[in-house]
């Protein structure tokens, strides 16, 4: 059995899933099990449509549900066989999306529980649609709801799978599907063990396949996605990367971790437990060999396997308001991030101060008040983290001269070294990100290793 999963853009029209449906047809005789996103962007409607609702603008929020289902029902229409039962699975979905408007609406209120209810109704359609299509297209299909097979804490919009529970329903409910039929499953959701609707958090669907590949104990779990596989910069600072043709498990997390948004961070910790590989493929050029993700360390003349990083995050400076740093001042600044569920980045300490970098910026206010009952704090938005990952760094002597001498002119704010080994990162103003990146990535691709790089 592989695991193949379609991302959003993958699945995004009725041409989309067609070519989807004829990569998964030529490897059918490997028992596929399916997992797809929601198609195209409508993770981000759904959310944008709530978002209306908390401001009570119903109008406008069920003027953008009705345009969501049009483009769904269009698309739909398309690929199946039997109009009418495609219909009335995606009204029956949409009037489910007019009850949470209501309530979100009623409520001013857009509370997490509901978040995960809105988000995941993406999934639960576009994976019934795509069984359909599969269907009509010739391939018997089975769909399977996720929310009954991927069982998951109750951190809604971020929650994490409760291994045992979902892999023993996997085995018992997919595995054996999955001989006769090509499964079909939604990626991104799951609920909890009293049937309460999750998510993953955002790019999840990634993780499921993992998850799926590893309850099933897959041959292969393939990610298929928009771009040739794990480049060596991401293409949308820097265009013109190389296609990085072998990764370890422990590169590609760190760059997904990163912000390298081609694998969810999560995606690589159930396939390295079972040790299945994980391959990155182009659903629009499925011919390109991809990338491949092994256990093992991929030897490399390159000492950088490639540049990931966050074009918007933000560092907050925390001073102690006493000379020298007192005992417990770290602990205090910790919980506070702990308790706004703000993961940090990046840490550099001084004698008397502290800076952090973070992604969600969505409590910083409150972190800030928190904060400033002990010590000064400066909040800098608008930077950018840079990240080089390749397990070359911990053995090369020298590597931060290249570093430095690439970016010329570009300030360093920050840096951090030696913590996991294989990354050197840093932090630069949001506005030198392309430079920056353009300019180590002529440091150290000049000369790709052909066995590594395509
Ligand atoms: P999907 O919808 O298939 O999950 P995503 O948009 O989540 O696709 O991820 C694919 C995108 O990741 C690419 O289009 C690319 O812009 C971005 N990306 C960022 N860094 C990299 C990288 N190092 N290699 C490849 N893609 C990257
Ligand atoms: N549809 C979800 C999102 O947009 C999950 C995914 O695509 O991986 O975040
Ligand atoms: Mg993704």
């Amino acid at each position: 059995m592989i695991v193949m999963k379609f991302g959003g853009s993958s699945v995004e029209s009725a041409a989309a899933i067609t070519r989807v449906a004829g990569i998964v047809k030529a490897r059918v005789g490997r028992r596929p099990v399916v997992v797809v996103s929601a198609m195209g962007k409508t993770t981000n409607r759904l959310l944008e449509i709530a978002a209306l609702a908390k401001q009570n603008r119903i109008d406008d929020a069920r003027q953008k549900a009705g345009e969501l289902k049009t483009y769904h029902m269009v698309e739909a229409r398309q690929l199946v066989a039997d109009a009418s039962a495609v219909e009335a699975i995606i009204d029956r979905h949409f009037a489910e999306l007019d009850a949470m408007i209501q309530a979100i609406a009623l409520l001013r209120d857009f509370p997490p529980s509901l978040i995960d209810a809105v988000s995941g109704l993406g999934e639960r359609l576009s994976s019934q649609i795509v069984a359909l299509a599969f269907d009509k297209l010739g391939m018997p299909s089975a769909h399977v709801d996720s929310r009954d097979v991927i069982h998951t804490d109750d951190r809604h919009t971020q929650a994490a799978p409760l291994y045992p529970e979902s892999y023993a329903k996997l085995k018992a409910v997919v595995a054996p599907l999955a001989e006769t039929k090509v499964v079909v499953m939604g990626g991104f959701i799951g609920s909890t063990l009293q049937g309460v609707p999750t998510t993953l958090g955002r790019g999840g669907s990634d993780f499921t396949a993992s998850i799926v590949g590893a309850g099933i104990d897959a041959e292969e779990i393939q990610i298929w996605t928009d771009v040739d596989g794990m480049l060596t910069c991401d293409p949308r600072i820097v265009p013109g990367g190389h296609l990085i043709k072998t990764i370890s498990f422990e590169e590609a997390a760190e760059l997904a971790y990163f912000g390298a948004k081609v694998l969810h961070p999560a995606t690589v910790l159930p396939a390295v437990e079972k040790n299945i590989p994980v391959l990155v493929l182009n659903s629009r050029r499925p011919e390109v060999q991809g990338t491949r993700i092994v256990s093992e360390s991929v030897p490399c003349r390159n000492i950088i396997k490639s540049i990931a990083c966050k074009p918007n995050i933000t560092v907050m400076k925390i001073h102690s308001l006493r000379m020298l740093m007192a005992h417990g001042f770290l602990r205090r600044i910790f919980e506070i991030f702990d308790r706004f569920e703000t993961p940090v980045d990046m840490l550099s300490t001084s004698e008397v101060s502290v800076s952090v970098t973070i992604d969600d910026a969505r409590h910083v206010e409150e972190l800030r008040t928190e904060l400033e009952k002990f010590a000064e704090v400066e909040i800098e938005p608008q930077r950018a983290l840079v990240c080089l990952v390749g397990d070359n760094i911990r053995g090369t002597a020298g590597v931060g001269v290249r570093i430095f001498r690439a970016l010329q002119t570009v300030n360093v704010l920050m840096v951090s070294q030696g913590s996991s080994t294989l990354n050197f990162s840093f932090v630069i103003a949001a506005e030198d990100l392309k430079q920056a990146v353009q300019n180590l990535h002529a440091e150290f691709f000049a000369d790709p290793d052909p066995e590594v790089f395509a």
